[in-house]
């Protein structure tokens, strides 16, 4: 399989008046053409920082290092110029909220046509026709009215499909969606997840998924990397990650979503909350949470930071706990849920 985007040991930090806020610590994953991975975690579990990394907007204050090739052009490192030739013609970023996005001031053709027009030399007249394609192409009932519509005349979802016309005006390989439906009322959002995965399939890009939303996982990817305190804690195909969870973090996130299809669950079932980045715990971040702390031998919970080891055919962890005591706590998690 060819694999279009390549991360490896990602560490994006910010150094800080109450020390180095470790962002991203460590993060390592690939996705193929035409495939999604979905990056799940809480607020501060590093999957924004990582995802602006890799379109190379993480600011100039970030301490960036380790690999993020996208198809075979590399991002650390990258010139200015570059990184936004890149961002024009083969990544994408749908963000939360459109409207932060897009100029209030300007009609949602123009800002279409400015899109693309940054990238391609077109014609105005080819621009626009372009534009009313997109329009229609993103399910707009009647694309000369969005045309001719500034952002505020629009609902939520019709912006969001504003937003991946803009997106898709320069046929991205790589579209990273960052919550891209969590504003939105269950039945648009079901209709925004359906419009990304027929677009994917027409144009076999490849998506990176930035949610904290489990039904939005299961619902549109392939492989999940669940975060916490910036490393991916677990790691695997959403069958793996969902029917064979082996992190005691992952046990508490799927533990938060009674039902799969329940899709405005928050993830709040953990007791606790996730530690500061400038002053994580020593050994596994997870540790002042983990109930299961105490079932791993000399306490290397709270002294070595736990390496990524496989569990599965590409599935991985980064936890202590050793295979049977593994099986053990999951039963008794099982059991006390
Ligand atoms: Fe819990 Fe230790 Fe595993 Fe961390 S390494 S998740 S503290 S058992």
């Amino acid at each position: 399989a060819v694999m279009f985007v390549s991360v490896r040991d990602l560490k994006v930090h910010f150094p800080a008046e109450e020390g180095l806020i470790r962002a991203v610590d460590g993060l390592t994953f690939s996705v193929e053409s035409g495939k999604t991975l979905a990056i799940v975690g809480e607020s501060g579990s590093g999957k924004t920082a990582a995802s602006l990394a890799m379109l190379g907007l993480h600011g100039p204050r970030a301490q960036v290092s380790g690999e993020i090739s996208i198809g075979g052009e590399q991002i650390v490192g990258a010139s200015q110029t570059t990184l936004r030739q890149l961002r024009g013609e083969r990544m994408a970023m749908i963000f939360q909220d459109p409207l932060t996005a897009m100029h209030p001031y300007h009609r949602i053709g123009e800002q279409i046509i400015e899109a693309y027009r940054a990238h391609h030399r077109v014609s105005s007249k080819a621009a626009s026709q372009r534009a009313l394609d997109l329009l229609d192409r993103v399910g707009m009932a009647d694309p000369r009215r969005t045309f001719e519509s500034y952002p505020h005349q629009l609902s939520g979802g019709m912006r969001q499909r504003v937003m991946i016309a803009m997106a898709l005006s320069c046929d991205p390989q790589l579209l990273i969606a960052d919550e891209p439906t969590t504003a939105l009322d269950v039945t648009v959002q079901a209709q925004i997840l359906d419009l990304l995965k027929d677009l994917q399939r027409e144009f076999g890009s490849a998506i990176i998924l930035i949610t904290h939303d489990l039904g939005v996982v299961a619902e549109m990817a392939d492989d999940v990397a669940v975060m916490y305190a910036g490393r991916a804690v677990e790691t695997g195909s959403v069958r793996d990650v969902f029917y064979r969870p082996s992190h005691p973090y992952t046990w508490g996130l799927l533990e938060s979503v009674p039902r799969l299809d329940l899709h405005r669950e928050r993830l709040t079932a953990i007791p606790g909350s996730p530690p500061a980045l400038a002053a994580l715990p020593r050994g596994c971040a997870f540790r002042p949470r983990c109930a299961f702390a105490a079932q791993v031998a000399d306490g290397r919970c709270a002294s070595d930071i736990p390496n990524a080891h496989d569990v599965g055919e590409n599935h991985a962890i980064r936890c202590h706990l050793s295979e049977a005591a593994r099986s053990e706590a999951r039963a008794l998690h099982a059991a006390s849920t």
